[in-house]
């Protein structure tokens, strides 16, 4: 997969080169590159921004620039060019599985009060947000996706099973899970993951799991078919009048 990047700040991006997502990188899996919109100012002042027509507050990304800095990576590789905009439609994990089949994507990082949005009208295919909340800059943003991304491809995770177990890979959220000691300050790890039955293991987990989504985030069961199981579980853990 091969993940262009159009920032100011490139060297943002280093942080790439710690923890998983280096691997598919270093196994040529991955390459990124993050192209620096500042080499296409305007003028010799290295203006990349400018104020808001009609005033108002801060500065906007102008518009040539970035095309400049786009027009680098040639158009096969290029593939789907996506601003990084809080105005976007919100990440999931089905998203990022989407795009992790993909062999070429575009992301473009905003900074000050945003980009141009001739940019946005004639070259950018979706805007995508990684929250309701604002940042300062899209390539934090970036980050988040090139590593969730990075996770779904080949090699990167030593277990695959890692990705298929994930919190909202199932539509649920994953659960408890504990390491050494046994007891740590008093506490002890639930007798039934010492078990060594994997049967009963397996099923503590998808109940923990089901049971945490309830209490933390309701909201996902929403579109969910429930199991039987589920079903049976959901009535009792109403019936305790605990949620
Ligand atoms: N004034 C703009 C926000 C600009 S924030 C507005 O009100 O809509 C500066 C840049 O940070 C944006 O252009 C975008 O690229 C990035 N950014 C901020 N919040 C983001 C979010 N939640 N998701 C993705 N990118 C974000």
């Amino acid at each position: 997969m091969n993940i262009n990047i159009l920032t100011i700040f490139p060297e943002i991006f280093n942080v790439l080169e710690s923890g998983v997502v280096s691997k598919p990188i270093k196994n040529k899996l991955l390459s990124i590159q993050a192209l620096d919109i500042r080499k296409n100012s305007v003028n010799k002042h290295n203006h990349i921004d400018s104020k808001p027509y009609g005033g108002g507050e801060g500065m906007v990304m102008m518009a040539e620039p970035i095309v400049k800095t786009l027009k680098e990576v040639d158009k096969k590789k290029r593939g789907r060019v996506i601003f990084m905009s809080p105005q976007g439609k919100r990440l999931n994990q089905q998203k990022i599985i989407s795009l992790s089949k993909l062999k070429n994507i575009t992301l473009i990082c905003g900074r000050y009060e945003g980009i141009d949005q001739r940019i946005i009208d004639k070259y950018v295919d979706e805007e995508i947000s990684i929250g309701d909340f604002i940042l300062s800059g899209g390539e934090y943003a970036a980050i988040c996706l090139v590593d969730a991304i990075s996770r779904y491809l080949p090699g990167t995770l030593g277990n695959k099973n890692s990705y298929l177990n994930d919190t909202f890979s199932n539509g649920l959220l994953k659960g408890d899970v504990f390491t050494k000691p046994e007891i740590f300050e008093s506490m002890k790890v639930p007798d039934v993951l010492l078990s060594g039955n994997h049967k009963k293991i397996e099923t503590w987990r998808s109940e923990i799991s089901f049971i945490r989504t309830l209490m933390k985030r309701p909201d996902l069961l929403d579109g969910l078919k429930l199991t039987k199981k589920q079903k049976k579980l959901l009535e009792e853990w109403r019936s305790k009048a605990i949620l």
